[in-house]
């Protein structure tokens, strides 16, 4: 691919953070970004350019119809300098489903990979080095054609955006408090549940707000047929340590197949953790807890990584998972990942991809 760049000129660079581990998430942005129109004839004019602001007609049909998708991911800084990513190619693949399902053209796994090499190539600067600082990477695809009949647009654009961000745990690996909602689900059968669109996260904004209103960080997402089984918490996968085994609800087309839960799947068996994918009803969930066979709950995420659970709040009660203390397995999950995502763990499966 031949990308065309304008670079910004060195004198007119942004002065990096003073402190990364005080980055709040996705605020600041770096000095360039890599963008790629799509018409009729396919993908065309990659380009590196300063971080600037879109500009598209009001009538784009982003703004009206949604079609939008995005992916979320990290670049880490290892102790040998090396620019290491995870599992990028899971991404690229993640991203064409969500693409194919909002009818949205696909991009070329390749292409997809060297846009964002290139881009991090020039950005190095602004990988933050302490561990569990990174790069917040957000490769976003819209629909960007003016027509505001229904239908899928003529024309799209791919960006890719880069964020340092700070640990996402300021106050130490403490255990969140989730709020089940049996008004409001996330998504339905045959909906887009699956995809990365950002629909998915509008129609999630209410309930949240009512969880934090209510003093809980997060919502336990159930089912939206009988508002019984668990499904994912937060924009997080979820996973119970109960009776000595693995469980986590099974990708049923409304959960987002996340790129840590599958890694936490493919771990488990090698911790000597046996691993269940099956649905879970919320009454199972409040009965385990209080029989003690329930012994954690964590969600697993990019952002997060891991995110010990502590409390769950049903039909007017709190139960409290594990004295509301992290777990050894949440920990275990979390050192190992981290551990690979930083290069300071062997890399076993491959997961690792060095950008340089
Ligand atoms: C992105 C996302 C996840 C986590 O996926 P990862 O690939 O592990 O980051 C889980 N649930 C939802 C709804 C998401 O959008």
């Amino acid at each position: 691919m031949n990308i065309s760049r304008e670079l910004t000129a060195k004198e007119k660079l942004k002065p990096l953070f003073d402190d990364p581990l005080k980055l709040s998430f996705g605020r600041n942005f770096t000095d360039h970004m890599f963008s790629m129109n799509y018409s009729g004839s396919g993908w065309h004019n990659p380009s590196i350019k300063p971080f600037q602001p879109l500009v598209l007609s009001p009538a784009a049909n982003v703004f009206h119809y949604s079609q939008e998708v995005f992916e979320g991911q990290k670049a880490y800084k290892s102790k040998k300098n090396e620019i290491l990513l995870f599992r990028p190619q899971e991404n690229a693949r993640r991203l064409n489903r969500s693409l194919q399902r909002l009818c949205m053209p696909e991009i070329p796994e390749e292409l997809f990979l060297e846009a964002e090499c290139e881009l991090l190539k020039l950005e190095e600067r602004w990988i933050p080095t302490q561990m569990g600082t990174s790069l917040y990477m957000r490769p976003t695809v819209i629909g960007t054609e003016a027509a505001l009949g229904v239908k899928p647009s003529n024309e799209y654009l791919f960006y890719i955006i880069l964020s340092p961000v700070g640990p996402y745990f300021k106050e130490g690996f403490n255990p969140i408090g989730l709020w089940v909602s049996d008004t409001y689900s996330r998504a339905g059968s045959g909906g887009t549940g699956e995809a990365k669109t950002g629909g998915n996260y509008a129609g999630s904004l209410l309930a949240t707000r009512e969880a934090t209103q209510k003093g809980y960080s997060q919502v336990l997402w159930l089912d939206a047929g009988e508002h019984r089984f668990v499904e994912e918490v937060g924009a997080m996968n979820i996973f119970f340590i109960l009776d000595g085994k693995l469980v986590t609800p099974a990708l049923d087309g409304t959960i987002l197949h996340g790129i840590t839960r599958k890694s936490v799947l493919e771990l488990a068996p090698e911790l000597g953790l046996a691993v269940e994918e099956r649905r879970i009803a919320i009454e199972e969930v409040i009965d385990e807890i209080h029989s003690g066979k329930l012994t954690e709950i964590f969600g697993a995420g990019t952002a997060a990584v891991i995110s010990p659970v502590g409390k769950i709040a049903f039909q007017g009660r709190d139960h409290i998972i594990n004295g509301n203390q992290t777990g050894p397995w949440a920990q275990k999950f979390f050192a190992t990942l981290t551990g690979i995502q930083y290069g300071e763990i062997e890399d076993k499966h491959g997961w690792v991809f060095k950008v340089k």
